[in-house]
Formats: C-alpha cells, structure tokens, sequence
C-alpha cells in the first residue's frame, strides 16, 4: 500500500461529494407531495360502485372464508326495489376489515365474484387505538359523484332482483 493511497481514496470520496451537489434531490415533500405507487401495489381497500351507484359487494362473505387473518366481518341484509343497495337478493348491511390484521395479501380481491373490494392505492393508514384500526362499509364505499347515486336506491320493480354476478364476458378468463 502507498502512502498516497488514501490520499486518493479521499479525493474520491470528495468527487462524489461534489459530483453529488448538482445531482437533482430526491427527497419528497410528503405529505403534499406523494409518490406514484407500483401498478401492483396493495394499499388500503375500496369498496367498488357501478356506473349508477349500486354496490357492487353481494354481502357473500367469500372474501371472508378466503382471508388468512381473519381480519373481514360481514353480515348480509336482504335487498328490495324499494330499498336497493346492491343488484340481487342480498348486500352487505355489516362490512369491516381490521387493519391490525391484515397482511395486503390480496387474497380477498381474488375471492370476490364480482371484483367489490379491491386493494387501492393509499397508503395512509394510522392509528392510534385498536377500534380506528377496524374500517367500517362507509369508510370504504367508494365516493359517488351525486346524491341520486347513493345507496339505497328506488329500483325498477323485478329489473335487479337476480343477477347479482355480473355476466362473464369470456369465461375462459
Ligand atoms: S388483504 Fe389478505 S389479510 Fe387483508 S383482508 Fe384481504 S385477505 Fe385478509
Ligand atoms: S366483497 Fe365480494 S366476496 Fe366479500 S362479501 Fe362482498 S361480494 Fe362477497
């Protein structure tokens, strides 16, 4: 080993140093600014609406029977035209997930027949005590753009009383 060696060593450090100064930052002013998440991140759930507003969860309780960390309870109400929460016989009057217990495994999502809770993109969950942990249907309903749209809706007689899965569209899939 030379006696120059970390002499040189320590210009090398001191380049970076500089080569560093004009490197553009990385830092990210959250909160008021957020990094896009991967495609296929898994974040907090949301529970999905069609088009006219309708839920689209059926209170079937598969994404319950699916999940490993017991962390869904649902409890299914019974629909009618005059009060319609979702198409079919039956909607999720009761509908949480305790977010102490879940590990964003997905597995809900996949055993969902008609794709109404999904793993979204936020990922700004806290809280302080065990009951904020547990998100209720209404913190997980997904925003509707007007209040005609809201549930529980005034249906056509007979028009949503039984298909409440939606048609595949190839049933390969
Ligand atoms: S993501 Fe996994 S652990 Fe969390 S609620 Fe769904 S199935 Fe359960
Ligand atoms: S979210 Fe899907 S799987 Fe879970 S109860 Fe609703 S319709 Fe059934």
């Amino acid at each position: 080993m030379s006696v120059l060696d970390p002499v040189v060593e320590l210009v090398r450090g001191l380049g970076t140093t500089l080569k560093m100064m004009f490197e553009r930052p990385v830092t990210v002013q959250y909160p008021e600014e957020k990094r896009p998440v991967r495609p296929r991140f898994r974040g907090r759930h949301v529970l999905k609406r069609y088009d006219n507003g309708l839920e689209k969860c059926i209170g079937c309780s598969l994404c319950a029977a699916a999940c490993p960390a017991d962390a869904i309870f649902v409890e299914a109400g019974e629909n009618t035209d005059e009060r319609r929460f979702s198409p079919g016989e039956r909607y999720a009057s009761t509908y949480e997930i305790n977010m102490i217990r879940c590990i964003f495994c997905g597995y809900c999502e996949d055993a969902c027949p008609t794709e109404a809770i999904v793993l979204g993109d936020n990922y700004e969950l806290s809280f302080f005590d065990r009951r904020s942990a547990i998100y209720t249907k209404d913190m997980l309903l997904e925003s509707v753009a007007s209040e005609e749209m809201l549930t529980p809706q005034k249906t056509e007689p007979g028009k949503y009383n039984r298909q409440s899965v939606p048609l595949m569209k190839n049933p390969q899939d």
